[in-house]
């Protein structure tokens, strides 16, 4: 049993990340690559950055999750206390079973059947259900009849389908198993207790795992029984047992720790003490498509282990006096000594913890800068107070040589080299304590520097040693020495990093960056260069059996398998960003391990650094006017609203390694970079568009496959090709029209001219008549005028002189007419006169003439009348005068009576129109004095 593992590198999610409860009951990826966690309110959506909640808007009636399920080809199923949903789109909907709702209960409940339908426990019982496109069925996948027949199966508590197709379940205090359509109850006879099986699992060795609340057993490939596992770490009664089986085949499950991982024969555990704060315990755990570890957690949220299976890392946690590590070293009976800011550290081959040394002999105060291996399978150290430090096999420590700060050791056939502050030394690795180390005999060249420091050596293949002196190198092939001036090829600048490399080459760095030197001939130096690399401070360098460059950086370590580069950092699990010591360490299964300011990390499959990392992105939804467009729609009509991409890349490690690439074809064909989850496009003319996505790798360069939406806008009705089409057509009626109405109005013109001319002529020649009748006639009336009048009576009289007819002459006076006006207004005064007039002309005959002779005056010429044989005229006209009342208007009416005044004209009376009238006026007056209403004849 092993009490604690490597320091785990975590990543926590919690409120401030988006996920709005911490109580993480439930999690699953679905087939695009997102994650799906379930909580006690809420299900939310993670996309490497935001969280997106899903409640009773998307159909999420009920919030407390209890179980996720995301099947390859089953689709995404969400469980709570109450019901099942079906998720579809991001909406959820609700499945029933016999028309009723399907109460899922906490534990390993879900499975993908053979025949790809989701088998789900719940209540009891096992249901399969299957999606027919938009619809669900839902089935007991049990016969009343084999229910009957095997009482177990009426109290179902887990489901595992095996990689044969066979289902395992708890069932009934027990185990069951499905194979081939025969039930099994084989829990008791493989020695298994009664007890309540709620996670069945199946590891990479064949080994079947399963667990209850408090228990957990194993039944090894090939074994007939069950042998009980269960780790100290549990004794607390779990709810949400998990029995997880990670990418490597190791079994993990919750304890009351937090975590427990089986290991080579025992439990690895991961709680507090690595770090991992699962509050109330871990409640799911969910290994991604990039191999990450994800761990709900009751109340501290969600838990993302960072390079796991990949990277494992030690601090001081495990038994480090320091967590500033600067040297690593294994030895050849497989020990792993660790040389940090405070001495050393072993770890023995199985052991998972560091043990460091004791007591002063320990040099626990140093800093083991630089450690190596003689042939006799013990350590040597330097430290930078320059102690030459030899460890043997027992684990004692001995102090050989004091020399000026040492910078690296060398065992070499026989020798310890050491690159010092005053040069480079050698003793026999026989040598005692106390034994004086040799100034190395390098040969003078002219400028070099006095003290001739050397930082750093190294061994190639053939056996010759290179160190690093300044901008030097020092070249031994077992015989003698020669120094390689790299002074002018790396433009003067000092070496601070080098490596030896399988090609004959030699790796350096400067503060301008990386160089390859060919120490073959004339000294020259060419130039690595790659964006990782750029304004980095390179602390150190390596290459390893395959090959590959590992360059220890201030922000982590780029590898370069001489194809592509890549960064590796705190994202992916490292334990710390900043580099520290001369060199990573590749140890014999070809691991790697980076040495950091802040830990060791381990890199157990380096191979794996480069088929990570495949960027997903993703155009998550694109948003007009509040509204998603709906991918693959038909053309979508113009409108005045922005569009918005939301875009998102479902990546969970490296997640500030990449920003954005995108464009629009239809719009702009170049590419535009962005680092944030949102473009937007102004509103977009009609046309048809391709939005493209890609996620770039800031380091290297490199691109992900592209996403792509593509739609169509239809234009606005006034930027159609019909609507064009109407302008051309409209323009061209307009000038045709134009043309037509003005040729047609110049015509018309003409004639109305020609007509107007006749007309106008006409009219003069009417006007002309007009204007004569108009001068005889009274305007009010339309009776004679007065002189119109005088003629008539002057013309009458000629006439009767010379016919010998005689004719009489009738003048009348309305009675008391001032009063009308003064009562009524003068136009009741007018219309009394009018109406009056009327009656006279209707009452006598075409020949007989009417005339005004002034106010309310009338003369009246009856031709041929003779007196007094025809004075029944004349009382005709005093009737017809007075016998209705006259209207005034406004519904009013008045009576209206006239006084007479009436002469004859005979051929002997004096022709003297003027005489004649004053002698009907005469008559006339007469009446009136007379009382009025009256006719009176002249003499
Ligand atoms: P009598 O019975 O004595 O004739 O009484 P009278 O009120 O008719 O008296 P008089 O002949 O003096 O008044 C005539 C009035 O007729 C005076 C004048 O204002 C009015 N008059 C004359 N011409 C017009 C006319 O064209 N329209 C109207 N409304 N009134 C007229
Ligand atoms: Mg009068
Ligand atoms: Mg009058």
């Amino acid at each position: 049993m092993q009490a604690s593992a490597q320091q785990l590198s975590l990543k926590q999610f919690g409120q401030g990340e988006g996920l709005g409860n911490l109580a993480v009951t439930a999690l699953a990826q679905d087939g695009a690559g997102y994650l799906w966690v379930g909580t006690e309110n809420g299900l939310f959506r993670f996309n490497g950055a935001d969280f997106r909640r899903y409640g009773a808007p998307d159909g999420l009636a009920d919030t407390d999750v209890t179980a996720l399920f995301a099947g390859r080809a089953a689709g995404t199923w969400v469980g709570t206390y109450e019901n099942f949903y079906r998720l579809d789109g991001g909406r959820l909907s609700v499945v029933l079973y016999q028309g009723k709702p399907i109460a899922v209960w906490p534990g390993q409940v879900g499975a993908e059947g053979p025949d790809k339908d989701v088998l789900l426990v719940t209540e009891g019982r096992l249901l399969a259900i299957a999606r027919h496109g938009g619809d669900t069925s839902v089935r007991n996948y049990f016969t009343p009849a084999q229910i009957r027949a095997q009482p177990e199966l009426a109290k179902i508590a887990s489901i595992h389908v095996d990689a044969d197709g066979s289902l395992r379940m708890g069932c009934m205090q027990s185990l069951c198993t499905v194979s081939h359509g025969r039930v099994v109850v084989d829990g008791r006879d493989a020695g298994l207790p009664a007890d309540k099986w709620t996670s069945i699992a199946r590891d990479a060795a064949g080994t079947l795992w399963i667990r209850s609340a408090t228990r957990v057993f194993a039944l090894p490939a090939g074994a007939g029984r069950f042998e009980e596992r269960t780790p100290d770490e549990i004794r607390k009664h779990s709810l949400r047992t998990e029995l997880q089986v990670d990418a490597d085949g190791k079994v993990m499950t919750n304890a009351d720790s937090g975590l427990v991982r089986w290991h080579e024969g025992g439990w690895e555990s991961f709680g507090n003490d690595q770090d991992l704060h699962a509050g109330g315990g871990v409640t799911a755990i969910l290994q991604d498509h990039e191999h990450g570890i994800w761990l709900g957690t009751l109340g501290r949220g969600l838990v993302h282990w960072l390079g796991y299976g990949n990277l494992e890392n030690w601090t001081a946690s495990q038994g480090l006096p320091d967590d500033v590590v600067i040297s690593v070293q294994r030895d050849r009976h497989g020990t792993l000594h660790v040389g940090t800011r405070s001495g050393h550290a072993s770890q023995a081959p199985g052991e998972r913890r560091f043990t460091a040394d004791a007591g002063p002999a320990a040099f626990a105060g140093h800093q083991w800068v630089a450690m190596d291996i003689d042939t006799q399978d013990r350590l040597w150290a330097g430290t930078y107070s320059g102690l030459l430090l030899r460890r043997d096999r027992a684990a004692r420590t001995t102090l050989i040589a004091h020399q000026p700060l040492i910078s690296h050791v060398l065992a070499d056939r026989g020798r310890i080299w050491m690159a010092t502050a005053n040069g480079l030394r050698v003793l026999p690795d026989t040598a005692p304590a106390g034994a004086q180390p040799q100034a190395a005999p390098i040969p003078a060249v002219a400028g070099r520097h006095p003290q001739n420091p050397v930082t750093f050596g190294c061994a190639d293949r053939h056996g010759d040693l290179w160190f690093a002196s300044v901008a030097d190198i020092l070249h031994f092939n077992g015989h003698e020495w020669e120094v390689l001036p790299f002074g002018a090829a790396l433009h003067g600048r000092d070496i601070v990093a080098f490596a030896c490399t399988r090609d004959g080459t030699l790796l350096a760095s400067t503060y301008e960056g990386l160089w390859q030197l060919h120490p073959r001939g004339v000294p020259r130096a060419t130039r690595i260069d790659a964006p990782v690399l750029r304004d980095r401070a390179i602390h150190s360098l390596a290459e390893d059996s395959r090959g590959w460059i590992w360059v220890g950086l201030d922000v982590g370590f780029a590898v370069w398998n001489r194809n592509r580069w890549r960064l590796l950092n705190q994202t992916h699990g490292l334990a710390w960003n900043d580099s520290n010591g001369y060199t990573s360490y590749e140890d014999r299964d070809g691991s790697m391990w980076l040495i950091t300011s802040n830990g060791l990390s381990h890199v157990l499959h380096p191979e794996r650094l480069f088929d990570a990392a495949a960027r997903k992105p993703v155009i998550e939804a694109a948003i007009r006017g509040g509204r998603p467009l709906a991918a693959g729609a038909a053309a979508l009509p113009w409108t005045a609203d922005q569009l918005v991409f939301h875009l998102a890349n479902l990546q969970y490690e490296d997640r500030q390694g990449f920003h954005y690439r995108f464009r629009m074809l239809g719009v702009d064909d170049q590419w535009n970079e962005t680092v944030q989850p949102e473009v937007r496009y102004a509103a977009l003319p009609g046309g048809d568009y391709r939005f493209q996505l890609v996620a770039v790798d800031n380091e290297t360069g490199e691109q992900s496959a592209p996403a792509e939406l593509a739609f169509s806008i239809t234009p606005p009705w006034w930027r159609s090709g019909l609507f064009y089409g109407l302008c051309v057509v409209a323009t061209l009626g307009a000038f045709y029209g134009f043309h037509r109405v003005r040729l047609r109005a110049l015509t018309r013109r003409e004639t109305r001219l020609a007509a107007l001319v006749q007309e106008r002529t006409h009219e003069l020649e009417l006007s002309r008549e007009e204007m004569r009748i108009r001068a005889l006639k009274d305007g009010l009336t339309g009776c004679w005028n007065r002189s119109a009048t005088m003629e008539i009576v002057e013309r009458e009289i000629e006439k009767c002189l010379r016919s010998g007819e005689s004719f009489a002459l009738v003048l009348l006076d309305l009675d008391y007419f001032k009063r009308v006006n003064d009562t009524h207004g003068h136009l009741a005064g007018d219309a009394v006169l009018v109406e009056t007039a009327r009656r006279l002309k209707s009452a006598v005959r075409p020949y007989d003439a009417v005339g005004r002779y002034g106010g309310e005056e009338f003369i009246i010429v009856l031709p041929g009348l003779t007196l007094p044989a025809d004075s029944g005229r004349i009382d005709a006209l005093r009737g017809i005068v007075r016998a209705e009342p006259v209207d005034i208007g406004t519904g009013k009416t008045l009576a209206v009576t006239a006084s007479f005044g009436v002469v004859g004209f005979t051929p002997g009376t004096r022709r003297d129109p003027l005489e004649l009238v004053d002698r009907a006026d005469q008559a006339l007056y007469r009446s009136k004095n007379e009382g009025r209403d009256r006719i009176s004849y002249a003499d």
